[in-house]
């Protein structure tokens, strides 16, 4: 296993500029999460670690080694990394045992090649699948063949793009936690790319958020989740309500949320960013004296959305509720927050 560096990272494509000061850091046997929309750059940033892309300006370090700087790019078998593209990229016309011995070469005596096909089908489930094709697996079973050729060369980091996006929903849950269990048991330095969110937070050490060709916040799940650095950041790694409020000249918060009587006029005016399961409410008076009235209920059986309706504002609030719940749609409900203060200036009160 090794760390991963990556400094000021550019790359072009012809004349468009695709990642730009790109910095990244992942420690020893992390498993690491590179989250972002469609088009952002994550494929560019994965094939640009692996050495089949040359980028433009900066470095990347594998551990003190240093693989890529503008004068000097290490190719890629020389990187000792296994790379599972999207779809898994199996040779058609090559058996399982072929596919997951094909990156050993020729330099190992056939019982030894025998051996550690053998024992990378073990570690993926798949004894006794040998002679078949890749059009006789499930896709499941797919991504698994795809490790095992990406793990029989003991690679000092795995880079896997996408790799439950072509699997059904029925599917998916139980393969990602089956190959992300597998990655943490080899301590194998992971970098995955995914545009679902829910694979990222339950499976990753370290999420870093890609917008526009860089990574404009990086932490572990529980930072990225509670600590967004902007709404739209935010987006990203769930639900997120923006609310208008004003910082008072004395450093107070006012939202609509959290005073009934309005917001002041003085102050600085920004936005609340709040996660709907921060929104608490009641059919009782609380603490709160903060009333809203609820225009539309989603009931999703574990959890509902409801959204709320403020006197004088003509936004409306999604607030989540756990579990069996007795609320109904025009009741005046009591609503309070009950989460930290996440302000943003300016930007205020995008209806
Ligand atoms: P997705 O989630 O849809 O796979 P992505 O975040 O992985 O997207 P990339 O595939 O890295 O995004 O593409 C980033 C940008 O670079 C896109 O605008 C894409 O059109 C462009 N691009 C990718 N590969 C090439 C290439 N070989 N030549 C020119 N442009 C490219």
């Amino acid at each position: 296993m090794t760390s991963l560096e990556i400094r000021d990272l550019g790359v072009k494509f012809e004349s468009r500029q695709i990642l730009s000061k790109l910095n990244l850091t992942i420690e020893a046997g992390a498993f690491a999460a590179i989250l972002g929309p469609s088009g952002c750059g994550k494929t560019t940033l994965l094939r640009t670690i692996a050495g089949l892309i040359t980028p433009s300006e900066g470095t990347i370090r594998f551990g003190k080694q240093l693989v890529s700087v503008s004068s000097l790019v290490l190719p890629p078998h020389k990187r000792n990394i296994g790379y599972v593209p999207q779809e898994g990229g199996l040779f058609p016309h090559l058996n399982v045992a072929e596919n997951v011995g094909f990156a050993l070469g020729k330099k190992i005596s056939r019982d030894e090649r025998q051996s550690i096909i053998e024992s990378m089908l073990t570690l993926v489930g798949l004894s006794g699948f040998e002679k078949r094709l890749p059009q006789e697996l499930s896709g499941g079973q797919q991504t698994r063949i795809a490790l095992a050729r990406a793990l029989a060369m003991k690679p000092a980091m795995v880079l896997l793009d996408e790799p439950f996006a072509a699997l059904d929903q029925a599917l998916r849950a139980g393969i990602s936690e089956e190959v992300v269990a597998l990655l943490k048991s080899t301590n194998t330095t992971t970098v995955m790319v995914t545009h679902d969110r829910e694979d990222a937070l339950v499976s990753a050490d370290v999420i870093a958020l890609m917008r526009s060709g860089s990574v404009v916040q990086s932490g572990t799940p529980a930072e990225v989740y509670l600590k967004p650095i902007s709404a739209d950041v935010a987006e990203s790694t769930g639900d997120v309500v923006t609310i208008p409020a004003v910082q008072s000249n004395e450093g107070r918060y006012f939202s609509i949320l959290h005073h009934s009587e309005g917001l002041p006029q003085d102050g600085l005016k920004g936005e609340l960013l709040v996660r709907p399961e921060e929104i608490r409410i009641s059919a009782n008076s609380t603490a709160s004296r903060v009333t809203a009235t609820i225009s539309r209920i989603n009931y999703y059986g574990h959890d509902a959305l409801l959204e709320l309706e403020f006197a004088g504002m003509a936004k409306l609030i999604r607030a989540r509720v756990a579990g069996p719940m007795n609320f109904e749609v025009g009741q005046t409900v009591f609503v309070e927050h009950q989460g930290p203060i996440r302000w943003v200036s300016g930007n205020a009160t995008r209806e």
